[in-house]
């Protein structure tokens, strides 16, 4: 089951790219069978929440990005998820500016440590989506 931290975040997870959801509902199905909750802490956000939350790159504007909660994770148990899925959808992860390596999923950013990021590449931006997101 796929639970979302507020209403909002929900409404907007129906505007990030099909590519992303089907990979969502694929890791979903793996924490399903792991006992693992499943919660979504973000997905489309506006330049105002980005700079809020003091996010550095845009993959969330552009609808590309969704991050996980980690509550009730181990750090074992996030570390093998992030290997399944950046072993599994290496073709589909965004590459990081820093390391020059395809990453789907990484652990947080420098300010927010306690979630999972998950993004996949520039290619799957979507257009139009900052208009979207301001609305509602
Ligand atoms: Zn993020």
């Amino acid at each position: 089951m796929i639970l979302f931290s507020s209403k909002k975040v929900q409404n907007r997870f129906f505007s990030i790219n099909p590519i992303l959801i089907y990979i969502i509902g694929d890791m979903a199905l793996y924490c399903l069978n792991k006992k693992l909750p499943f919660k979504i802490n973000s997905t489309v956000s506006t330049e105002e929440e980005d700079i809020k939350y003091g996010r550095v790159s845009m993959s969330h504007r552009e609808g590309r990005a969704v991050d996980l909660a980690l509550d009730g994770w181990s750090e074992n148990q996030r570390k093998t998820f992030c290997k399944v899925f950046n072993d599994k959808y290496k073709k589909e992860a965004a590459v990081s500016s820093k390391t020059k390596r395809s990453l789907l999923c990484v652990y947080g950013d420098q300010q927010h440590l306690q979630h999972i990021h998950i993004q996949v590449h520039k290619r799957y931006t979507m257009d139009g989506i900052v208009e979207i997101a301001s609305n509602k």
